[in-house]
C-alpha cells in the first residue's frame, strides 16, 4: 500500500528510525481503525519484493517494520528473508488473525476483539500491545497476557480518539498491575506518519 521512512511512534521500539512497509488487506474490521483505506488488498497494486527492499535501502536506518492492514494475510517468508539479507532487523505489527509467516527479530502482537488470533502467534510474540477503547478492554488484555510467554513485553495503549477519557484509567491500571507498561502513539503528537 505504501512505504515510508519515519520514527516508530509506539510500542517497545518507540523513538527509533524505521522504514515502514504497509501491506494492503485486512479482514479484522476494527470500527476505530485509522487506516481503513488498507482494507481492500486489490485496490493496491502489487509491488516486487526487490523494489520494496531497494526502497528501504535508500535510507540509513536498518529497522524495517511490516504493518498493515493485517500483514499476515500475506506469506512474509521471502520479503523478510530478503530484508534480513540486506541488513535489516525485521519487526511486524499484527493482530495475529492469520497464521504466522516470516523471519522476525521482533513480533508485536496486538489482538483485536473483532477477529480471534491464530494459535501460532502466542509463542512468537515479543510484545503484547492491547488498544484500550473502553474499560472492558482491560479484561481482554489480561486474557491474552495469560497466553503469551513470560518475557513478552506487555503494553496498554489508549485508542487515539479516546486518549483523554481512557488515559487516567490506564495510568491507574498500570500502577496496580505493574507488569503492564504505557504505550502512546507519539508519532501523532509529533505529527509524523
Ligand atoms: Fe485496522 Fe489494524 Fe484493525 Fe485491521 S487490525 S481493522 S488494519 S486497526
Amino acid at each position: 500500500m505504501e512505504a515510508f521512512y519515519t520514527l516508530q511512534g509506539e510500542g517497545a521500539h518507540s523513538g527509533k528510525a524505521a522504514y515502514f512497509i504497509r501491506l494492503g488487506g485486512c479482514d479484522v474490521g476494527c470500527h476505530w481503525c485509522d487506516v481503513k483505506e488498507s482494507w481492500e488488498a486489490d485496490v493496491h497494486p502489487k509491488q516486487r519484493i526487490e523494489d520494496i527492499v531497494e526502497g528501504a535501502l535508500r535510507y540509513p536506518g536498518r529497522l524495517a517494520v511490516i504493518t498493515g492492514g493485517e500483514p499476515l494475510m500475506h506469506n512474509l517468508d521471502e520479503l523478510t528473508q530478503r530484508l534480513r539479507e540486506a541488513g535489516f532487523k525485521t519487526n511486524i505489527e499484527t493482530s495475529g488473525a492469520h497464521p504466522l509467516s516470516g523471519h522476525w527479530d521482533w513480533v508485536c502482537f496486538s489482538p483485536k476483539k473483532f477477529k480471534s488470533p491464530h494459535e501460532s502467534i502466542y509463542a512468537a510474540a515479543n510484545e503484547l500491545k492491547v488498544i484500550i477503547y473502553n474499560a472492558s478492554d482491560f479484561a481482554f488484555a489480561e486474557e491474552h497476557a495469560s497466553r503469551v510467554g513470560s518475557d513478552c513485553v506487555q503494553l496498554l495503549q489508549p485508542e487515539w480518539s479516546r486518549t483523554e477519557r481512557m488515559l487516567p484509567h490506564i495510568i491507574e491500571y498500570i500502577k496496580d498491575n505493574p507488569r503492564w507498561q504505557m504505550s502512546l502513539q507519539t508519532h501523532k503528537y509529533m505529527n509524523i506518519p
